[in-house]
């Protein structure tokens, strides 16, 4: 579904990405950790297409088509949903016009019809029931005056309406209580299918006692240094990012 391969990307002319092979499967759950600053941002900032971040090198194909020729909207059309460490709030343009116009862009792409409001509507009673949010929020502005916690709600709200090919959750988990890291955690979940995938970047393994992820990378210094299963997790919690460094410091 993701191919991503030695991919380079610059920020402000200094190199961020260092060449990235990375290859999502659909039906699996993928969670990229590294220490701050490793570039895990940039590198979800670069398959969403934001400006700013000038690609140098390297190829990333989404459901067999070339990612990087794509623009911000044909990304999305495409079924790729990007949420990020910092959400935007969008005063005065309500959370469901929001939505509706996101369904109905993809809807047209794809040149189908516009969705009903009814079903819309019951779309929307169903499926802010799994992130536990209060239904007037949906009728608010973009993330106007949410919390922390509820903007992530919010997120994975859009998320289970839109119903991704493949979502890439940019710390999703920073700053949440556990109840709504719970609620997050089961958001992701029950988009889990054999014909989706998830990306999860997370610096904390908090979330993947909740979201098991199928595999395990860790960035470092713009570069994918380990890859395992929920193993490699554990020993990050247990030994830190320091450990790993290091050990690639003396490899070199
Ligand atoms: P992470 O998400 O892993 O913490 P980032 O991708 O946010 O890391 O950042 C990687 C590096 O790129 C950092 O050194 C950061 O300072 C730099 N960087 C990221 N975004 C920008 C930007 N917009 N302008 C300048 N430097 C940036
Ligand atoms: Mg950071
Ligand atoms: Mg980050």
């Amino acid at each position: 579904m993701l191919k991503i391969e030695n991919l380079h990307a610059n920020v402000d002319g200094t190199e961020i990405l260092r060449g990235i092979d990375l290859e999502v499967k659909a039906g699996e759950i993928h969670a990229i950790m590294g220490p701050n600053g490793s570039g895990k941002s940039t590198l979800a900032s670069v398959l969403a297409g934001r400006e700013d971040y000038e690609v140098t090198d390297g190829k990333v194909t989404f459901d067999g088509a070339d990612l990087l020729a794509m623009d911000v909207t044909e990304r999305a059309c495409a079924g790729l949903f990007l949420g990020f460490q910092y959400p935007v709030e969008i005063p005065g343009v309500s959370n469901l016009y929001m939505l509706r116009a996101a369904i109905n862009a993809r809807r047209n792409a794809r040149g189908e019809s516009e969705i009903d409001a009814m079903e819309f509507m019951q779309q929307v009673n169903e499926k802010i029931k799994h992130v536990d949010m209060n239904p007037d929020m949906a009728k608010r502005g973009v993330n106007e005056g949410f919390s922390g916690g509820e903007k992530k709600r919010n997120e994975v709200f859009q998320m289970l309406m839109l119903e991704p090919k493949l979502a890439i959750l940019d710390e999703t988990d920073s700053g949440l209580d556990i109840d709504a890291l719970k609620t997050v955690a089961n958001g992701i979940n029950a988009l889990r299918s054999p014909e989706r995938a998830t990306v999860l970047v997370t610096h904390y393994k908090r979330l993947l006692e909740h979201v098991v992820p199928d595999k395990v990378h860790v960035l470092a210094g713009g570069r994918i240094v380990r890859t395992g299963g929920i193993e490699l997790a554990d020993t990050l919690e247990e030994s830190g990012y320091a450990g790993i460094e290091q050990a690639d410091t003396q490899a070199q």
